[in-house]
């Protein structure tokens, strides 16, 4: 039983067909999914979702870095009430995008800490996102986030950030669709990090890994990154599914 630790199944790309997304990923073994929000109405969304299939679908409540303008004190305060409900296991997804940059560097900076101090304070694990951030995330990290634990998400660094990453004791990698591409140093990277710290996901609806040619990714192709991970580290799929999921068990207390 695999569990994709980050799609987001709330957004309208799963309108039409959301139940039967959910339905078909769970019959293939993929029983657990992880929804991170990515804005006070995602959030929600995530969270309402979890609530309509408890045991399969949790959430995250948070402000992605492309959205922190939006981040305020009454969105915090909501946040805030929302990731107190039992369905929600984590903050997230936040982070800083300095690719895209759709909010200014120094919003995006408060607004990490913000949710830093947040899973501080709930004892939830964080779900953060890096694009072209890595010196700053890990900045932020060392001055104010000792002793929390979560995931960078769907990692896409080098080696060395890798090593960066796993210097914060309670943090974990998470591999998505791009392990499954040419052109990168994910396989390195996926051969040296300890497989008790990592994790996969789809980040649905994006990332569809190869060789699939969909124009969406879902939960059920999550299966194809942990198939490349398990090539990578000699592994057998039953494995790398045993190994992942305890990982996201014990970190999302799933
Ligand atoms: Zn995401």
């Amino acid at each position: 039983m695999l569990v994709d630790s980050h799609a987001h199944i709330d957004t309208p790309r799963f309108d039409d067909d959301r139940e039967a997304v959910i339905q078909r990923a769970v019959a293939e073994g993929i029983t657990r999914i992880v929804d991170p929000g990515c804005d006070l109405p995602s959030s929600q969304a995530a969270l309402a979702l979890a609530k309509a299939h408890p045991g399969t679908v949790f959430a995250g409540v948070g402000v992605h870095p492309h959205d922190a303008t939006t981040y305020n004190e009454i969105v915090a305060a909501q946040l805030r009430e929302l990731a107190q409900e039992p369905e929600v296991v984590a903050i997230g997804e936040f982070g800083l995008d300095y690719f895209r940059m759709l909010s200014p560097r120094d919003v995006q900076r408060a607004v990490f800490c913000a949710h830093l101090e947040l899973a501080r304070e709930l004892h939830l694990p964080c779900i953060i996102h890096v694009r072209d951030s890595h010196e700053d995330v890990i900045e932020l990290l060392r001055s104010h986030g000792q002793g929390l634990r979560g995931v960078f998400h769907c990692f896409s660094g080098t080696v060395a950030q890798a090593e960066e990453c796993l210097s914060f004791e309670g943090f974990m990698l998470s591999f998505a669709g791009p392990l499954t591409k040419q052109g990168n140093e994910l396989p390195d990277v996926a051969r040296m990090v300890p497989l008790e710290r990592v994790l996969v996901e789809t980040d649905s609806p994006y990332l569809v890994p190869k060789p699939l040619k969909a124009r969406r990714n879902e939960p059920l192709f999550v299966r194809h990154t942990a198939e490349k991970l398990a090539e990578i580290r000699g592994l057998s799929l039953e494995e790398v599914t045993t190994i992942t999921t305890a990982n996201a068990v014990r970190l999302f207390g799933l």
